[in-house]
């Protein structure tokens, strides 16, 4: 009586897989490493390494504006890199795409080039309750310089936005709607491409969307979407630290203001009057995180080539897998049970505290993550401080699950 299906696909060889990742042979505690805090940040492969590396060893130049042969050459792959991010999101036009730091920029971007000129006093920015606080603070606090009012889309027990509470949300007074795609906390996939109708309907608003978790494991396509901006970090997908991309409707880019002044954003300065660049550089001042840029490209290759269906089906093998073998510990309650999940699992687990799981996992060379997640305002809402969380990627295995659930029985005997 096996509730879960057997592995399909037959095209996908984790073992093959798991060497492009050097780090994973990586010993801690002396123990084989086990990573299952992919929802924090994944690990890289090769390709990524390799990138980076021999971006500074054979190119380093400053781009956009060199006389020389490196900087010419070294613009033209930063410039590819934003092409694949534009594939990857299938957005309409390169231009549509702005390189960030990551979601957390991204949204600080929107929230103050967006929101300083277009929001005021009485307006209505709407979030979901199971908002990581990146796309919480920053939209406090542009609300808060002009007057603002946040509205929040309650959630079921289960973690499942409450879409009839959102339609009565929606009025003339909501400016933008601000919502994650997946959550970081739960793995509740939202409906989002609802959302978006819902708000197309009834407002004039734009919606901005954090696919920090979505961009690693789910088919993205903005203009199905048809959001106006869709935020994700490379780091969560393969890619460097540092370097992210935000994809805003050229329309809705065009009216906005820069967020930051400096360099590579102007057309004309003068100290009468500035012009600023086109787009994407008129969001993009001064020299940019040119390398971790360049090796992006790599990493969004790398998971196209694999073929991010293929990744997600093992990645859904791996939630069914570790959902049913988790489920059969006695006192274990899975925080976040909706359809669809990404593959995220957050527990608690009765009178054991989950740091001291964490803890435990770890000196058996288990990296899991444990706390609130950057999401108090989910966890006040859900009654608990905070839970352990194992959360997957493709390099990922049926026996690491093994492994993992015994470690944590091992480790709930001690703390029983
Ligand atoms: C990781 C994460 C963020 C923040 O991304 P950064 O890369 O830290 O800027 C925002 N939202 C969600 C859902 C996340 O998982």
């Amino acid at each position: 009586m096996n509730t879960v299906s057997p592995i399909l696909d037959t095209k996908f060889d984790v073992d093959k897989i798991r060497q492009d990742f050097p780090i994973l042979t990586e010993i801690v505690h002396n123990k084989p490493l086990i990573y299952l805090d992919n929802a924090a940040t994944s690990q890289k492969p090769q390709v990524v390494l390799t990138a980076l590396d021999s971006y500074y060893r054979h190119q380093n130049a400053n781009i956009h504006r060199g006389a020389h042969y490196m900087a010419a050459k070294s613009t033209t792959d930063y410039e590819n890199s934003r092409e694949a991010i534009r594939q990857f999101l299938h957005a309409r036009f390169a231009e549509e795409i702005i390189f960030t730091r990551g979601v957390t920029e991204s949204v600080n971007l929107v929230a103050n080039a967006w929101g300083r000129v277009n929001l005021q006093s009485g307006d209505e920015i709407i979030l979901s309750a199971m908002e990581h606080h990146s796309n919480i603070v920053p939209w406090q606090l542009i609300a808060e310089e002009k007057g603002a009012t946040i509205k929040v889309i309650p959630i079921t027990d289960s973690g499942e936005l409450i879409m009839e509470e959102y339609e009565k949300l929606l009025s003339e007074k909501t400016k933008i709607i601000a919502i994650v795609h997946a959550s970081n906390a739960l793995g509740t996939i939202n409906p989002i491409a609802e959302i978006i109708r819902l708000a197309r309907q009834r407002t004039n608003a734009l919606v901005f969307v954090d696919g920090a978790q979505a961009g690693v494991h789910l088919e993205i396509d903005v203009q199905a979407l048809d959001c106006d901006f869709y935020a994700f970090s490379g780091h969560k997908v393969y890619a460097p630290t540092g370097i992210g991309a935000l994809y805003g409707k050229r329309e809705v880019l065009d009216k906005m203001r820069p967020y930051h002044g400096g360099g590579e954003m102007i057309k004309e300065v003068s100290f009468e009057k500035t012009t600023y660049n086109t787009l994407p550089h008129k969001f993009e001042a001064g020299t940019p995180n040119i390398a971790d840029g360049i090796a992006f490209k790599a990493a969004l290759d790398y998971v196209q080539q694999i073929g991010k269906a293929t990744i997600a089906h093992h990645e859904h093998d791996l939630l069914e897998y570790a959902t049913h073998k988790l489920l059969e510990i006695k006192g274990l309650r899975i925080i976040g049970t909706a359809t669809p999940k990404v593959s995220v699992i957050s527990f608690v687990v009765e009178g054991v505290h989950h740091s001291d799981i964490g803890t435990l996992l770890d000196t058996q060379g288990i990296a899991v993550r444990t706390g609130h997640h950057c999401t108090q305002p989910l966890m006040r809402r859900l009654g608990i401080a905070g839970t352990t969380r194992i959360s997957f990627a493709m390099y990922n295995t049926r026996a690491e699950v093994d492994s993992t659930v015994q470690a944590l029985q091992k480790s709930l005997k001690m703390l029983l």
